[in-house]
């Protein structure tokens, strides 16, 4: 690197930090060549500290000794990747980091920091300075720093940054006149004053960035880059003042103050707003604190040959092996991060227009190092790299890697193709691919074929489609869709400010910003559609609305964004489910060849089965005949059969309902040929089919040819105050076995039908909601009578299994007597955690969400089964299996679909679960991952 090797004590010589000028002050640190001979070794990363071992703040770059390894639990991504790359040789400005544990002992102390912290930065900094040959606040050789935030778990863009620290009213001089550019040294410190008003002072950007805008018009320049040195010190001067105006405070002169200001302000970003969101979101703990790194500073904002840049080693919104990034010529990092001003794209490939625009072009030398360091990362990290750069007066520096987020397409064909490349094992390929990655890729899309009509077009950031009406603020966007609205998020820019409102919108839309402005990155890891720099589209907040050209379109109107085409469309645009592409196909296969578990589907219609057998169901856990009678043309006979006071009654629908269901059957069986097919007997909660609604009642009434008040009386009387808990489950087929015996008989008969045709059938029938042994063994007699009498009626032979849900607790505790009379069981997790909690299904929607957000329960229980109901299932399923040896277990309530539970359903050592045919990959990944985990002890990330 660059430095100035000689002690301060020749000053008259000094320069003004890390920076390299061409005026010959400074010479090479040769740790930085031979980039690639130091890369290749594989050691441990280490760290290094000062003498005394340290406990908060551990240096890089500065040539002490190792001690330790760098984790990035302690240091943060971000100082544990500069302490990586520094021990690798690469190009890194020096410095220090704070570790978490300091974040931790700051908020514990109050928001201060300790005497502690505080004597090992002042050491980490004299040490830095003297590996400088520079200090901060020096009249004349000024130490510049950035303070920057990186918590161990990546949070693009949550937390905050200060870059240029050091500066004053008197080093603002030295700098401008150690490298000949006071322009250079003025755009510096107004920088440096308004990240300092926003992070530290706490107040909104947009107070100092307006003034930026009057000073761009007054001098009628269009960019910040073309304000004079004349212009830029004026405006420090109306910045300062305004900052007084507005908290009464001044810019801080001592650059010691304004250091412990940015680490304290720094760590108290931990818990702002935007990054408690971001980690509620994310299900990141609160309690892991950020470290602060502390570095020397080096700068993209001196002239033409310099500039700052982001770049990823792959394409992170499909994954092509194509060096992917953007640039900005004579700018600092935030520029582009923070999407201020829409960056030109690194290369052709990462979608150039003109050459002319590529840091290819511009900058070929700074540009072949940068592809030979992403090569070099992506091999080491074994994995997409997102690094951001800076290039000073043509010199490469690499100030941070990380792991690169993707979109969901990119997440599996990277994954595929780094198997190919032999980077990675076909195991870490499955373990890298997020279960909620595969249900994202099954999110519609535009249909091509449908009529649009497009208003303007920018860059498609994180694709998919979305569909809803326009709010300007993430505040609107809260309110509108807590109504139920599906909305859009339209902004000039998206700042972090609005991480709640781009949470609750379906889509967002900004007229500025690049692919890596942190709106872009934001939406691609919440996988939400996502356009931005969409020049075309002027926003006036004012006066809501946005136009392009001469179309307006205001607030509340509906509009359609395809955020992987970076089209905007007026109106709704029809939508259509995209198939899994051949990437998908391969990393199913190897997590198929990985898993224990089996995976059945909850399906009611041949056309859902077919639609499983697609997505990989082994088979049918949990056919829901309840759901057979909702259609239009049933509805009415179920009803009736209902309403019916006597046996008679209910008979005479029932020989209606039969050869539907025999249909229904047969459909089935033929779309799961040669899979088990498991069909349950009727349980109709009665609600669900009798609502009390006036014109229900009349148009029973009608269909019934019987007065109202007869069937009014009637619904009456079967009326329940907790139908939930009610005449339902094979409480239902007891007081009432014609209805069980009717389905029995549907079932026998249309699969000796089908088999008949040659077809493999499995029936399976399963006996809900028993919570007594003598339920289910008076049950499983007629359901054994009703078969011998329709084998015996149709001539044919029948394997048919009898088993049980088990969904109440008392049936969990009474398993070892239950199971001998099952075949299987299969854990109805809903019922089970309803029953388990005393909490309605129906009803939780009420004050669960909010149980979740006070942390009285870490999730929803109705989507990751809750420890109780965990423990529930493992004592049934000991006691069932000791009991009955060939007993099999399977879970179907919504929990057989969640990654969480299923991976604790394989390490109980179900047989099955099941779950709705959409979440069929995701389930069969999931189990393939839980599998792996448990057999390699791997985390997964
Ligand atoms: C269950 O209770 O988990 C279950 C699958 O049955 P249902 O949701 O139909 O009550
Ligand atoms: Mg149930």
């Amino acid at each position: 690197m660059l430095k100035r090797r000689s002690p301060p004590e020749g000053k008259a010589r000094a320069g003004f930090g890390p920076i390299g000028t061409a005026r010959g002050l400074v010479d090479i640190d040769m740790r930085a060549v031979g980039v690639v001979a130091a890369f290749e070794t594989k050691e441990e990363p280490r760290m290094e500290s000062p003498d005394a071992p340290p406990r908060f703040v551990y240096t890089f770059g500065i040539g002490a000794t190792s001690t330790g390894t760098s984790t990035h639990a302690l240091l943060g991504g971000k100082g544990a990747s500069l302490a990586e790359m520094t021990r690798l040789g690469l190009p890194v400005p020096p410095g220090f980091t704070l570790t978490t544990e300091a974040c931790r002992a700051f908020i514990a102390n109050r928001g201060q920091l300790t005497a502690e912290i505080r004597a090992e930065v002042l050491a980490a900094l004299a040490k830095l300075e003297a590996h400088m040959g520079f200090s901060l606040g020096d009249n004349e050789a000024p130490l510049l720093v950035s303070v920057r935030s990186g918590a161990a778990v990546s949070m693009p863009g949550m937390m905050d940054t200060v870059l240029n620290l050091g500066l004053n009213d008197v080093t603002v001089e030295a700098l401008g006149n150690r490298t000949g550019n006071p322009r250079f040294a003025w755009d510096s410190y107004r920088r440096l004053i308004q990240m300092y008003s926003d992070v530290v002072m706490g107040l909104h950007g947009d107070h100092l960035e307006q003034l930026l805008e009057r000073l761009k018009e007054k001098e009628d320049v269009i960019s910040d880059a073309s304000l004079s040195t004349e212009a830029l010190r004026e405006l420090t001067g109306i910045y300062r003042r305004r900052l007084v105006d507005l908290s009464g405070a001044t810019f801080p002169q001592d650059p010691k103050e304004q250091l412990w200001a940015a680490i304290e302000a720094v760590f108290s970003s931990w818990n702002n707003r935007r990054a408690v969101d971001y980690r509620n979101h994310h299900r990141i703990p609160h309690d892991l604190g950020t470290a602060v790194t502390v570095q020397a500073m080096v700068f993209g904002n001196m002239g033409a040959s310099s500039a700052t840049g982001v770049g990823f080693t792959r394409n992170p919104n499909h994954g092509e092996p194509i060096f992917f990034g953007e640039w900005l010529p004579n700018a600092q990092g935030e520029d582009v991060v923070a999407g201020i001003r829409t960056p030109r794209p690194l290369n052709v490939e990462s979608g150039a227009l003109h050459v002319e625009e590529t840091m290819e072009h511009a900058l070929p030398e700074a540009y072949g190092e940068l592809v030979r360091v992403k090569e070099l990362l992506e091999n080491h990290y074994r994995d997409v790299q997102d690094i951001e750069f800076t290039v000073q007066e043509g010199r490469l520096w690499v100030l941070q890697t990380r792991t690169g987020k993707r979109a969901p397409a990119a997440e599996v064909r990277i994954a595929v193709d780094m198997v190919d490349e032999g980077l990675i094992t076909e195991d870490e390929a499955i373990l890298r691919i997020r279960p909620e990655t595969l249900e994202k890729l099954m999110h519609p899309r535009i249909n091509p074929d449908a009529p649009r009509d497009v208003l303007a077009v920018g860059l498609g950031a994180s694709p998919g489609a979305a569909t809803g009406r326009v709010v300007f603020s993430a505040q609107d966007a809260v309110e509108w869709s807590g109504r139920g609205e599906a909305v859009i998020l339209v902004r000039r820019e998206t700042s972090p400010e609005d991480i709640h409102g781009m949470l609750k919108a379906r889509g967002v839309l900004t007229a500025r910003g690049g692919m890596t402005s942190h709106a872009a990155v934001v939406a691609r890891g919440m996988s939400k559609p996502c356009i931005v720099g969409c020049r075309d589209i002027h926003v006036n907040y004012d006066d809501r609305n946005f136009s392009a050209g001469d179309r307006v379109i205001n607030e509340g109107e509906v509009i359609t964004i395809d955020g992987g085409e970076g089209l905007v469309m007026v109106g709704a645009v029809e939508t259509i489910q995209p198939r899994p592409s051949a990437y998908v196909a391969r990393i199913m296969g190897w997590a198929d060849a990985q898993r224990r578990l089996k995976i059945r589907t909850n399906a009611d219609t041949p056309r859902e089965c077919a639609a499983a057998r697609e997505l990989g169901a082994e088979g049918v856990g949990l056919c829901r005949t309840e759901h057979m009678f909702f259609d239009k043309g049933r509805i009415n006979t179920v009803r009736e059969m209902i309403l019916a006071e006597t046996e008679a009654g209910r008979r005479e629908a029932l020989s209606r309902l039969l050869p539907m269901q025999r249909e229904d059957f047969k459909g089935i069986f033929r779309a799961m040929a040669g899979f088990p097919v498991t069909i349950r007997l009727l349980d109709p909660p009665l609600h669900e089919f009798l609502t009390d609604e006036a014109e229900d009642i009349t148009a029973m009434a009608t269909y019934l040819g019987q007065s109202e008040t007869k069937v009014r009386e009637r619904y009456r009387a079967l009326h329940e105050v907790n139908p939930m808990l009610g005449h339902r489950g094979c409480r239902l087929g007891i007081t009432y076995p014609e209805i069980y015996e009717m389905q029995v008989r549907a079932i026998v008969e249309a699969a000796c039908a089908v088999a008949k045709d040659g077809v493999a059938v499995e029936p399976e029938i399963m006996i809900p909601l028993v919570s007594h042994v003598r339920e289910l063994e008076l049950v499983r007699e007629l359901v054994l009578t009703t078969v011998d009498n329709v084998l015996r009626e149709v001539g044919g032979a029948l394997k048919v299994k009898i088993g049980t849900m088990i969904e109440l607790p008392r049936a969990c505790m009474t398993a070892d007597q239950i199971a001998p009379a099952a075949d299987f069981f299969s854990f109805g997790t809903n019922d089970l955690t309803q029953t388990t909690f005393g909490i309605s299904r129906d009803d939780c929607g009420r004050f669960l969400p909010l149980y979740v957000e006070a942390g009285i329960l870490p999730g929803d229980p109705f989507v990751s089964v809750d420890p109780a109901v965990g423990a529930l299932i493992e004592i049934a399923t000991t006691r069932g299996r000791a009991a009955n040896s060939d007993l099999h277990v399977g879970v179907c309530g919504e929990h057989g679909g969640d990654p969480a539970s299923i991976a604790f359903f394989d390490g109980l050592g179900l047989d099955y679960v099941s779950c709705s045919p959409f979440r069929i990959p995701i389930a069969r990944l999931a189990a393939a991952q839980a599998h792996l985990m448990q057999k390699k002890n791997v985390v997964h990330e």
